[in-house]
């Protein structure tokens, strides 16, 4: 509980209209996009500035309040569920982007800003920032830097953390760190920077970030390989790369997945066929030209049905629009929608798919597979029912099955969603006791009250692994 007096202080730092503690705005920040996890904190706070932070923390470490950082709130991994109430910490007046520089290549922006804005707005001077979450509409790149996001043109352009080049950042002690900056070459001391990307809100507030561009690329073309077997797909993924073309983006969805974004988002996408890969490349026209045509034979040896390439900007929008909605897509089929990202090498893919689809079938539950087939990283998504308790127990079997699988394959249990309460069962089956106990060193280190994001990362419910050998 926090009580009428610390709620004084608080207010006396932000102002009474930033400070909100009904039923009904608690309730608001009490769960985020994972299914089926809530918990209501006690209340919200919206500074304005750095120095407002830094004194919510001092408040807040004197009285061992729990502090969740939250920017939209569109984290899969309950990141921002205050599961032991406390603070939620919200950035949406630090929303300004304060400076795109253009000899340096860099843009510096604060947390709140959203990912969208701030693709369209270096791409006004022509120059483009490649992370592109399917949530960029919605998420912001305090949430992006302390999830690592990654997104479709991960492939060829990496993730968040490719791109963070410098950080502020308050500590749980209330004092400010600025991590490295616009510098090409830095390498004085640690790399803070790069902790503190995917730390999901557990090291530090991240109250500014400076991001490193590149030049937009001159043109891109999009094109859908159909496929009436799953090892097609992914022998085409492998001969693709194999080949040394690395397209922006390759993304596989199975039969399902097709199904529900074709009812969603109907732009005539085929549904009678057992997978799709969405391919595109960008850059100078005569390479692209080049790469789509090479890419378009690679498919066709490699067994798809057939190979379209996108006629025109529009057509090519609305495809990786749809491949984007593929998320809302199945979740208007069942009321709860549970979506995974178990990652395994990119050669792993056809065995992975194939694994996930026999998991399925031995737990009696429905699972439908898109995702970042370039990337390895693939999204088994199960629309299902939180009120069937018998099926939850399935489904909950399921993906325990699939990370173990995933792991097996060289893979992990997440590539770009991360731990935060729902994984962080698993986590020792990817790190081992030695890399948790490492972590929680780091964690130690830089929050020894334990007020930044608790019950995140690290549990005391760690689940047994059944490795099943083969
Ligand atoms: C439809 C849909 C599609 C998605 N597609 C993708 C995708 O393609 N790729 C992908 O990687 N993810 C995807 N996600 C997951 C999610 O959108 C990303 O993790 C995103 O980066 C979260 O951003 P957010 O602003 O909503 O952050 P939140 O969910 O609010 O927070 C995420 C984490 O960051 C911490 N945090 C936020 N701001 C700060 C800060 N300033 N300082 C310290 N900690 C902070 C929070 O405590 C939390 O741990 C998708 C989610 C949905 C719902």
């Amino acid at each position: 509980m926090v009580s009428d007096a610390i709620k004084e202080k608080l207010a006396a730092i932000v102002g009474k209209e930033n400070i909100m503690d009904s039923q009904a705005e608690r309730l608001v920040y009490s769960y985020d996009a994972t299914p089926n996890v809530q918990a209501l904190p006690d209340l919200v706070l919206a500074p304005r500035t750095t120095e407002q932070v830094v004194g919510i923390v001092n408040v807040c470490q004197e009285e061992k309040i729990p502090i969740v950082p939250r920017g939209s709130g569109s984290n899969l991994c309950a990141g921002t569920v205050p599961i032991q109430g406390g603070v939620v910490l919200l950035f949406k007046h630090m929303n300004r982007i304060l400076e795109v520089d253009e000899e340096n290549l860099t843009v510096t922006v604060q947390p709140g800003v959203i990912t969208q804005d701030l693709i369209e707005t270096v791409e006004q001077t022509g120059l483009f920032y490649p992370p592109d979450p399917s949530s960029m509409k919605i998420s912001t790149i305090g949430g992006n830097i302390n999830e690592n996001s990654g997104g479709l043109r991960g492939l060829k352009y990496g993730v968040t953390a490719d791109y963070v080049m410098g950080l502020e950042a308050v500590l749980a002690n209330g004092e400010v760190i600025r991590t490295r900056g616009k510098l090409a070459k830095d390498v004085a001391g640690y790399n803070l920077t790069q902790l503190l990307v995917g730390s999901e809100g557990t090291l530090a507030i991240i109250t500014e970030a400076t991001l490193k561009l590149i030049p937009k690329p001159e043109t891109k073309k999009t094109m859908l390989a159909l496929y009436e077997n799953i090892d097609a797909a992914a022998q085409s993924v492998s001969k693709i790369i194999a080949a040394q073309i690395i397209p922006a983006t390759l993304e596989f969805l199975d039969q399902p997945t097709l199904q529900a974004v074709e009812d969603f988002s109907q732009i005539g996408l085929p549904t009678d066929v057992e997978a799709v890969l969405l391919i595109e490349q960008d850059g100078p026209e005569e390479v692209v030209a080049r790469d789509v045509e090479k890419m378009a034979a690679i498919c066709a040896e490699a067994g798809a049905a057939s190979v379209q390439i996108a006629a025109s900007t529009q057509e090519a929008e609305a495809l990786t629009t749809a491949r984007r909605a593929a998320l809302s897509a199945l979740a208007r089929l069942k009321p709860t929608t549970i979506l995974e990202d178990a990652t395994v090498p990119r050669s792993e893919i056809a065995n992975m798919v194939k694994a996930i689809n026999e998991i399925a079938e031995k737990h009696q539950v429905k699972v439908c597979t898109f995702g970042h087939a370039g990337d390895g990283n693939l999204h088994p998504t199960c629309p299902t029912d939180v009120r069937n308790q018998d099926e939850m127990e399935r489904v909950e079997a399921a993906f325990a099955d699939i990370f173990d699988q995933a792991i097996q394959l060289g893979g992990t249990i997440t590539g770009e969603h991360g731990v935060g309460m729902v994984k962080a069962p698993y986590l020792e089956w990817k790190v081992g006791a030695s890399g948790i106990a490492v972590m929680k060193a780091i964690k130690q280190a830089l929050d020894p009250v334990g007020i930044l994001n608790p019950g995140k990362v690290f549990t005391e419910n760690a689940r047994k692994r059944l490795v099943v050998s083969k």
